[in-house]
């Protein structure tokens, strides 16, 4: 199956969570007596009760035969670190803008950092349906900060789509068409976003998030930059200047697909995927097989945040 990788900007309240609910529903990642869970992304109660989104966190739909995972960034500055190591997994980003309150301050520092990593956003007006909505004008202050934030010619001349995610629909004009749903979303990924770029050779990956999960233990989730991982394989953790951290092995090897994360049995180059069974392994750590001696190259990180789940 092919991929893309993608994030989603956007500031509190702009629409994320609607919107990646409504992609749920319209692509084939569900069974057609699937629930669709409310708040996909918005499920931890330590974000409900601070109000914004702390956690990264994924969800993956599938459009024509091709898998959408879809990075949750934190849409705050605090997270520094992370939020560049999370956009470094990705090869495209939406940048998700209410029609009506414009783009905000406090996502200038996440747009930077995407900007500054080389992305080509898309960039989405949401919410068209407010009676307040000034669609035109929002796409101005959108062409303003990215120039503000020295964004290329080619990042400058960023792809806009105009709807409503509580709606269902996005369009390339505020009129619509709103009867092809969100398809031109979902094409415009296709069509714009790159494949994951994937080296030859055996198994590496780049740590990048660190979790504690109750039941798994330790998990770290990163892309797989090459070759493949399966449960029970030996994998070898290096740190960022090539020492051995430890040699182990995968118990289980868990991938987005739709709202959950599901076990697989074999993890391919180019997907997000999380790796549960090493005991030191950490942010910013290459996993890999064991004949692999040289570290993927890794951002200078912050302590690394342990997430619960
Ligand atoms: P998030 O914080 O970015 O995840 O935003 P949510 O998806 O939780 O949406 C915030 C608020 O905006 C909620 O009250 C939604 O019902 C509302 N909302 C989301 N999408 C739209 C839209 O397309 N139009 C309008 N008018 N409201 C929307």
């Amino acid at each position: 199956m092919q991929l893309r990788n993608i994030a989603i900007i956007a500031h509190v309240d702009h629409g994320k969570t609607t919107l990646v609910d409504k992609l749920l529903a319209q692509s084939g990642a569900f069974r057609e007596n699937q629930r669709v869970a409310e708040r996909v992304m918005d499920s931890n109660d330590l974000e409900k009760e601070r109000g914004i989104t702390i956690l990264a966190k994924a969800t993956s739909v599938v459009w024509k035969d091709t898998r959408i995972n879809i990075v949750d960034t934190p849409g705050h500055a605090d997270f520094g670190g992370e939020v560049e190591r999370i956009l470094n997994m990705v090869d495209g980003a939406i940048v998700l803008v209410d029609a009506a309150e414009g783009p905000m301050p406090q996502t200038k520092f996440v747009v930077g950092k995407a900007l500054k990593i080389g992305l080509r956003p898309i960039v989405a007006i949401n919410k068209v349906d407010r009676p307040d909505a000034r669609p035109q004008e929002v796409i101005n202050e959108v062409f303003d900060l990215f120039a503000a934030l020295d964004a290329t010619d080619e990042q400058l001349d960023f792809p806009i789509l105009y709807g409503s995610g509580r709606d269902g629909w996005m369009a390339t004009s505020p009129e619509g068409p709103k009867e092809n749903g969100l398809a031109p979303l979902f094409d415009l990924v296709l069509d714009h976003v790159p494949p994951p770029k994937v080296e030859e050779g055996p198994f590496r990956m780049l740590g990048t998030i660190l979790e504690a999960n109750p039941f798994l233990g330790r998990i770290v989730t990163g892309r797989i930059t090459a070759g493949q991982v399966r449960p029970n394989q030996a994998v070898k953790v290096l740190d960022r200047d090539g020492k051995v951290i430890e040699q182990g092995r995968v118990s289980k090897i868990l991938a987005f697909r739709g709202i959950e994360r599901q076990p697989i049995e074999v993890g391919e180059a180019g997907d997000i995927v999380s790796i549960a069974g090493l005991e030191k392994g950490t942010v910013a750590d290459t996993f890999c097989a064991p004949e692999v001696d040289t570290p993927l190259p890794a951002q200078p990180i912050d302590p690394p945040t342990v997430t619960m789940t």
